[in-house]
């Protein structure tokens, strides 16, 4: 069994058809690089950077310096080796708080998260876009900002970006100058606007957790409303497709990096619509590999297209599962 294991680590994800899949990890610590070349991963999809950032005592906000950010960001791309490390800014709020006073918030999940609060709080940015720049240096790091809704948004963003190079280059501290900056497609808004996405940024990737809630109203963390947390309803679909579509006419590459690309159940739909990164926790990578092992992405066209034509979701279901136990 192990043995089968360290060869699976070593065997790329390659379908049946010889399209090559690029199987990510999701990160929260520098530490869990070393699980994700345990596994093999192709690379680090998503470095939930807010993880150094949480969980600090003390009634004042201890925020960590851009020393010690630097540190860690440089300590998970040398240990990936060259593998793109796509290192996430602060996603604070709702779910992740920063501190307690954020419990107060009526609507956290519609407040002042991700983004929204690190162009609040340009220093906050600043210090954590140059301690990512710096790690550049050591390695393949690409900046993958959350939260975007809005066009002055990504603007923003990518001034602070500039910003924050600048500053580096009259210190005279090393950076990769093509550093990739991309997006998370997580409100609903930016996938119904991917026009203003793709030509500004150089990646994108779909953060199906927060897609979900916010198309579908319902609460993430809200256990009495889990059961309408639907990844299938035909909204999701769509917006997916429509992602991935945009994606492809842009000639930029797009991953989903939230749930939806660690569960085996949607691996063969999701190959199958186009999507050709998948960013998941270690854990569920050699499963999910060997799935798209034994997939045939030619083969899945037919019953694809009908999954994204059909808005009943009984029958969506049926064809999943079809999907799921063809044999090619
Ligand atoms: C997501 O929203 O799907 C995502 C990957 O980000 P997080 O779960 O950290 O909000
Ligand atoms: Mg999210």
């Amino acid at each position: 069994e192990r043995k089968k294991l360290s060869k699976l680590k070593k065997t790329p994800a390659i379908t049946l058809d010889g399209i090559e899949i690029q199987l990510l990890a999701n990160i929260e610590l520098p530490e869990d690089a070393v699980a994700a070349m345990e596994v093999g991963a192709s690379g680090v999809g998503l470095f939930r950077s807010e993880f150094l950032f949480m969980g600090r005592t003390g009634s004042e906000l201890q925020l960590p310096t851009e020393e010690e950010q630097f540190e860690a960001y440089k300590k998970a791309v040398q240990a990936m080796k060259g593998r793109p490390v796509t290192i996430r800014t602060l996603d604070v709020g709702a779910d992740k708080p920063l501190d307690s006073s954020e419990h107060n918030i009526l609507n956290p999940a519609l407040g002042l998260r991700a983004i929204r609060y690190c162009l609040k709080e340009p220093q906050i940015f600043l210090t954590q876009l140059r301690a990512i720049l710096r790690a550049s240096a050591f390695g393949n790091v690409h900046i993958l900002i959350p939260m975007l809704a809005h066009a002055f948004e990504i603007e923003q963003s990518l001034a602070m970006i500039a910003q924050a190079k600048q500053e580096l280059l009259t210190d005279g501290i090393a950076f990769d100058d093509g550093v990739k900056v991309g997006a998370m497609i997580e409100v609903p808004a930016a996938a119904l606007s991917l026009p203003m996405f793709v030509k500004k940024l150089d990646f994108l990737s779909i953060g199906t957790n927060d897609l979900i809630q916010y198309t579908l109203a319902i609460d993430r963390a809200d256990h009495e409303v889990a059961h309408l947390y639907n990844d299938t309803h035909p909204a999701i679909l769509q917006l997916l497709d429509m992602t991935v579509t945009a994606a492809d006419r842009a000639g930029i590459p797009v991953a989903i990096c939230g749930g939806m690309a660690g569960d085996i159940k949607l691996t063969r739909l999701l190959v199958a619509m186009g999507f050709r990164e998948l960013s998941m926790p270690a854990a569920i990578l050699p499963e999910i590999k060997q799935e798209i092992l034994k997939t045939n992405i030619g083969l899945l066209q037919v019953a694809t297209k009908k999954i994204l034509r059909t808005y009943d979701p009984k029958l969506i279901q049926e064809l999943l599962v079809a999907m799921r136990s063809q044999e090619f």
